[in-house]
Order: C-alpha cells, then structure tokens, then sequence
C-alpha cells in the first residue's frame, strides 16, 4: 500500500515525487504511475503538444525550488520579443519579454531524472480505473492488469485528468479547447513569439514558436459555446490561420513535418478551478485527493502558460504533505487561494486581450500592450505570493 500515489509524470507530477523523496524524514511511500515510457527512447505519439516557452513566472518558480535549465533541453532561437498580430484590427506590436525556449519533451525527462530511486515508477501504464475499497483508493493499470493501493491520491494527469473526472464527476469543468500544432520546415529565423488575434479563427488565440530549423503554427480551437466548429471543419479552420499567416510572416508553410493535438482547458472562472477534495466513507473513514497543475484547472486563461502553476501547485502539496496526511489536502487548497486570486485576476484583465474593440484602444494606446499587461499580472501574482 502506497501512502501516495501520483498519477502523471509531467512537471506537476515528477516535480511533486522528487521533493517528496528528497524529505529528510522519509515518511512516506510513494507511487508514480506515468503512461510514457520516460525511461527510454521518445516514442512520437506518446509526446505532448506543446509550446515549449518557459515564462518568466516559470523560470521564478525553478529558482525557488533551486532548479536550474541545462543548456541541452534549449531549443534556438532563445527568445526575448513578442510580436502581437491582431487580424481583426489590422495592427501589430511588438514587446519585450524573455522566455527559455525549451524542447518540451526533455524539460520533462530532465524533471524526471531528478527522482530518485526511492520512488516506485510504474512506467508506460495507464490509468483505466479508479476505486474506493474501505479506507484507500484502488487504482487499476491497463484495464485491471495491475492494481496499486494508495492512502492518499494525487491527480497530475493533465488537462482532461481521467483522475478528476472519475472521482469527481462532471463538476463545474474549465472551458475545453484543442490545441492543432503543425511544425514546418524554414530557412530564416524568426526570433520572436507571435501571439495571434482572428475571431475568423478562435475566440482563444495562435501562435508561432520557432524550434530550430521549424517554425511551429498552432492555434487553441473551442470544443464548446457559440465560436465552437464541427470536428469536420477544424483542420479547415487550421489551414485558413495558415494562408493568413504565410501571407502576413511572407513563409511558406506548406508541407508541415509534424502534425499534434492536444486539449487545453481554460478557467474562465475561479469556480472551475478544483485543488482537493476528501471522500466521507460510511466506514467513518475519509479519502483524500489532491489535484495538481493542469488537472486543477491551473493554467493562465490568457496565455495558456502552464509550466509556473504545474511547478508552484506541486511545491504546495509537498508543503502541505510534510506535516502529515491527516488533512493535507486541506492545508494545500487553502494555499491555493493565491493562485485563485492570480487567475480571478487574469480573467478581469481578459477583455483587454479578447474583446476586439478593447484591444484595439490598448494595441493603438502605446501605453501597454498585450503581452505587458499579462507580465503586470504575472508580477501581482508574485507579490501576492
Ligand atoms: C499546445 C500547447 C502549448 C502549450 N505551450 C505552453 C508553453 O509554451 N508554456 C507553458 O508554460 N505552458 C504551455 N502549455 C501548457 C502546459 O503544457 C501545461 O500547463 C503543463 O504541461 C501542465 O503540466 P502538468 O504536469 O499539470 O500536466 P501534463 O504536462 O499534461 O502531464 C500530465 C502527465 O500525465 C500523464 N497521464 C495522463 N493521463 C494518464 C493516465 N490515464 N495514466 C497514466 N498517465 C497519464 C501524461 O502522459 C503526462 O505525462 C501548453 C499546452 C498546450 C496544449
């Protein structure tokens, strides 16, 4: 029987497992079951869609937890500018920001080398099932081929977490999005981020990062609500972004290399955001959840920036583990509020960036810009931290 059990090695997940192992007063047994075999080569349809740009919010929180980027996992060009390209009002800006422009893949197998052995990984297993038995939680891999017994339970399973659905049902969920990236070979250099604004194509918004010799092109389309396509008009949606965007950037992004998927959720509301939760057994016993990174519904609704809240959630739960299970789970969602009120924040200051004609007035004002605006929450965020 674990005493817990973390499901997903994704930053969240692998940063949670290698503070708990690095606890001085060792109480703990622990579990970590990830469905990607991190342990040897990269298979290509196991490998999550992904941006890849490490924030300024993010690169704070690796400090604080003392953790530095080797230079093998950076991808060029680092990246120091946003261009902001606003297709429904015909403007664009630029603005200073510094991202680490990372290989996503091996930012996460770096974080999952730093695990020592002390932790049991269950490597290339999924998840298929989730019960309650007495007093612990019974999780099943591989449709029953194995099943692992845990006190307490951590869901670090993503966007979409099966973990949060299965034990808690259809509760008030974040807004759904899936995510189209396309990587397409280039011969130039593009060293800045494009964040793009077109109503034609998403209420979210698009992108462009450079890896290397490819320049990725993704966008965030609407699973739900009035700007949702069908499934059948999705990749059309996709090529429009692409014309508009080879026309405007003067590429060619004809013949992609790679094709992704991925879903994001988006918390347009606070309500949707969920840290913990405790089962009352009729036995009088109670079971414990606790809810980490993008599984909660932590992620910025502006940007989709993901990496600062998948590493500062986990830094909490560790906190909060270290003076017992007994109501851990509650120690940790009450210090969560300041991630509550960071993305409560985040959804006051949105028109600015969604609402097209209050984009306008700030992209024409030269006052601010979109990308400042996002760095000045990020910055309350840290003061309220
Ligand atoms: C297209 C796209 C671009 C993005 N770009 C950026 C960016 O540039 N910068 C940024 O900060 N954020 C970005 N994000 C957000 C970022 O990827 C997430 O916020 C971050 O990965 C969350 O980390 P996590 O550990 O909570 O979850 P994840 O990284 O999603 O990790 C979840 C882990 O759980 C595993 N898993 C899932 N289900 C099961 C199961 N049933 N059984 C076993 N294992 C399971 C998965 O394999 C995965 O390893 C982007 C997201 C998308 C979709």
């Amino acid at each position: 029987m674990y005493d817990i059990l973390i499901i997903g090695a994704g930053p969240a997940g692998s940063n949670l497992a290698r503070l708990l192992a690095s606890d001085k007063t060792n109480q703990y047994k622990v579990g970590l079951v990830e469905k990607r075999r991190l342990n040897q080569p990269v298979d290509p349809h196991r490998q999550k869609a992904c941006g890849g740009l490490l924030s300024p919010d993010a690169q704070k929180m690796l400090a604080k937890l003392g953790l530095n980027i080797p230079s093998n996992i950076l991808e060029d060009p680092q990246i120091f500018k946003v261009r902001t390209i606003d297709f429904d009002n015909n403007l664009e800006r630029y603005y200073q920001r510094y991202y680490y422009n990372m290989d996503r893949e091996k930012f996460d197998r770096y974080l999952f080398s730093l695990i020592p052995e002390s932790i049991d990984k269950h490597l290339g297993e999924v998840v298929s099932s989730i019960h309650v038995n007495d007093d612990h939680w019974e999780v099943q891999l591989n449709q029953g081929k194995t099943v692992l017994k845990a006190k307490f339970l951590v869901a670090a399973d993503g966007a979409g977490s099966f973990v949060r659905r299965r034990v808690l049902g259809e509760y008030v969920s974040p807004e759904k999005y899936i995510s189209i990236q396309k990587w397409y070979p280039i011969a130039s250099t593009t060293p800045y981020y494009t964040g793009i604004f077109d109503s034609e194509i998403t209420d979210y918004y698009s992108w462009t990062i450079q890896k290397g010799d490819h320049l990725i092109l993704g966008t965030a389309l609407p699973l739900n609500g009035p700007h949702a396509k069908p499934a059948q008009e999705r990749l059309q949606t996709f090529d429009l972004l692409r014309e508009k965007t080879a026309n405007y950037l003067g590429l060619s992004l004809d013949t992609p290399s790679k094709t992704e998927g991925a879903f994001i959720e988006r918390s347009t509301s606070v309500r949707q955001l969920r840290f913990a939760s405790r089962l009352s057994l009729s036995s009088g016993e109670k079971l414990s959840l606790a809810l980490l990174g993008e599984a909660a519904g932590a992620t910025s609704p502006t940007s989709a920036e993901g990496f600062s809240y998948a590493l500062d959630t986990s830094l909490k739960l560790y906190e909060s583990l270290i003076h017992g299970l007994e109501s851990a789970e509650l120690r940790y969602d009450l210090s969560c509020d300041s991630i509550r009120r960071n993305i409560f924040l985040k959804n006051l200051k949105s028109p600015a960036m969604y609402s097209k004609n209050i984009r306008k007035l700030v992209m024409k004002s030269g006052i601010g810009s979109l990308k400042e605006l996002s760095f000045n929450l990020e910055t309350s965020r840290n003061s309220i931290n």
